[in-house]
């Protein structure tokens, strides 16, 4: 019963089948009070006369066609200015946001399906207006990013030209240099492989390869970092193999658990899953690490979105971008799920083909 209430009360062709049903019983209500009195009047009046009262009968029947065709063009006309004022009301937003101003909120009290394109045109405009703002603000941090270590490259460079200098001191600006420049060229490889990665449908060098020795390989890789925090890992890894882009793959794993190490305590554990089914591979990547609100959790995999730096993260918030796209050029999927001061797990589902 409340299904049927829903369908007529909160979707538009509900809403067109009340209009007209009421429509063809204001009709007949016209018919049976207005109309069949008047014949019935004429009949007693006229009496046995026949003609004329055919005659008038067919006046009557005219009169019955028009008052119905009157009352179905206003109900049309009246339905189809309620459906008019909403898509034009959306149109104007849509142009507006053509034109770059995504600070638009539309109101809508009802809840059929123009009210869903209403709540869904919200939405986009709320996710415009953020990317908008991230990448903004990626414009911002990137050229003081890329001025504040080239001015300090500059700066010791120049002290280095004087022979006067301790050889401590020498040292320590020299390995000042190498970082700075690292951290340069770190940058400018990441931009240059998500916009290689974004321009490209297909991946070029596919072959079989072992899944399992792939993420043992970025684990041996990132081994420093995770040494430095005493993260201990905990590893069930059966033999997987997999058709696609062994390189590739590499880049996802490392991305994925240096984050991981990244946002995790010293003394802490990550877990790391393979999973297979007859035609799927899940690899579940596991923290005991800050996690993520909700919000953030939103926007982890957006290109240039960083949460903020005071949680310690010195990237440029490609990482995931990069992971992400990686993921969707093998047919896979990715996904996060967190909780803030518990841990963040990645599941990365593969498709074995
Ligand atoms: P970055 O290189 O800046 O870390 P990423 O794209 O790799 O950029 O990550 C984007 C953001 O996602 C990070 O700044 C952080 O806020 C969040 N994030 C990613 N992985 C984790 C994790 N394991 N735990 C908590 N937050 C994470």
């Amino acid at each position: 019963m409340r299904k049927i209430y829903n369908y007529f009360r909160n979707t538009l062709q509900g809403k067109i089948i009340i209009y007209f049903f009421t429509t063809i019983l204001l009709s007949n209500i016209i018919t049976f009070f207005v109309v069949s009195p008047i014949i019935n009047k004429m009949i007693s009046k006229n009496g046995k006369n026949l003609i004329l009262l055919l005659k008038e009968f067919h006046g009557i029947k005219f009169l019955i066609l028009s008052i119905s065709f009157i009352i179905c063009v206003t109900s049309l006309c009246f339905i189809s200015t309620i459906v008019v004022k909403e898509i034009k009301k959306i149109t104007k937003a849509m142009n507006e946001v053509a034109e770059g101003n995504f600070d638009i909120y539309l109101q809508t009290k009802e809840k059929d399906e123009i009210a869903q394109l209403i709540f869904h045109f919200n939405e986009m405009t709320k996710k415009l207006k953020n990317t908008a703002y991230i990448q903004k603000d990626f414009v911002n941090n990137i050229s003081h990013e890329l001025k504040t270590p080239i001015a300090s490259i500059q700066g010791f460079a120049k002290i280095l030209k004087n022979n006067n200098l301790k050889d401590k001191d020498r040292e320590e600006y020299i390995n000042i240099i190498i970082d700075e420049s690292k951290r340069l060229e770190n940058l400018s490889s990441n931009i240059l492989r998500i916009s290689k990665l974004e321009n490209q449908d297909v991946l070029e060098n596919q072959s079989k390869f072992s899944l399992d020795e792939n993420i043992r390989k970025s684990i041996l890789l990132l081994q420093n970092k995770w040494i430095e925090k005493n993260i201990d890992f905990n590893l069930n890894l059966p033999k997987t193999y997999y058709y696609g882009d062994e390189e590739l793959f590499i880049q996802v794993w490392t991305n994925i658990i240096e984050n991981a190490i990244k946002f995790s305590n010293e003394n802490t554990q990550i877990k790391i899953n393979i999973e297979k089914s007859i035609d799927l591979i899940k690899v579940y990547i596991e923290d005991e690490g800050i996690g993520m609100t909700d919000e953030v959790k939103e926007y982890i995999f957006d290109k240039f979105y960083q949460e903020d730096n005071s949680r310690g993260s010195k990237g440029y918030g490609l990482g995931l971008a990069i992971v992400k796209r990686i993921v969707e050029l093998s047919n896979g999927k990715i996904d996060v799920e967190s909780e803030v001061n518990k841990g963040s797990r990645f599941i990365i589902s593969l498709r074995m083909d």
